[in-house]
């Protein structure tokens, strides 16, 4: 199939298929459990049409989305004939003026990264009567500027404020590494995002549960694996490229 073609019902399954088995594989080389892996289907770019495909033909029900109002064009228009049990992830950088709508739209935010943004989602649950909103908080570990999530030493602080708050649950941790080629390059930010995720589980930060590793994506999700992710983020590898 070419980049520019639409994948088709049974291009998706074959390409979900493939994706899956290889999540079980990696799963396996690091004597995890398959299950404890959640596919992530990230259909930014792509139209509504392609998200029912891969739900009705592939079986997909976990979607991500990097923004907030092209998610909306496309939670709005499923609504017409619904799928049922999809979750929406989103996976892009959370602006303050469209967290209203993204109480309203996403089951899970992997991007919070300020203690700001979770006072405001806090206000926001408590308006819309939304009694529980699970959030990741995403960590910049490369020190990229121009990128977002908190730095490690932010995190004290970040924490601290999910104590005081009664609706916003944090569940764990997402990496957004820079991009290697080399995947190598990429797996020490994998067992550091890791070694994070001891640490403050320990401490309660998640709850009862170890909490949740958010992290891979189509060229390395692999490793992302193998060092312990249980949300992997996986667009080009299902979709194609996109344009
Ligand atoms: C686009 C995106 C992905 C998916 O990337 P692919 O290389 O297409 O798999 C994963 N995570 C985030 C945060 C993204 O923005």
């Amino acid at each position: 199939m070419g980049s520019e073609s639409r994948p088709d019902g049974s291009d998706l399954r074959a390409r979900a298929a493939e994706v899956l088995a290889r999540i079980s594989a990696a799963a396996r080389r690091a004597g995890r459990d398959p299950s404890e892996v959640k596919l992530v289907a990230v259909s930014k770019t792509h139209a509504a049409a392609l998200v029912r495909a891969a739900a009705e033909a592939a079986g997909l029900r976990d979607f991500g989305e990097n923004r907030v109002q092209e998610a909306e064009g496309k939670i709005e228009e499923l609504k017409a004939v619904p799928v049922q049990g999809l979750r929406w992830h989103l996976i892009g950088h959370l602006q303050p003026n469209k967290a209203r709508k993204a109480v309203r739209l996403f089951d899970l935010i992997h991007t919070l990264d300020t203690a700001a943004l979770v006072e405001r989602l806090e206000r926001i649950c408590v308006e819309e009567g939304r009694g529980r909103l699970e959030v990741l908080v995403q960590v910049d570990l490369a020190g990229e500027a121009a990128k977002s999530g908190a730095t490690e030493s932010e995190l004290p602080s970040l924490f601290e404020v999910f104590e005081r708050c009664a609706r916003v649950r944090c569940r764990g941790l997402m990496i957004l590494p820079p991009y290697f080629e080399d995947v190598e390059k990429v797996r020490p930010f994998f067992r550091r995002l890791r070694g994070l995720r001891e640490e403050w589980g320990a401490r309660g930060a998640f709850g009862d549960a170890p909490g949740e590793l958010s992290m891979g994506m189509s060229h390395d999700y692999e490793a992302a694996i193998e060092e312990g992710a249980t949300l992997v983020r996986v667009g080009t590898a299902l979709f194609g490229e996109r344009a």
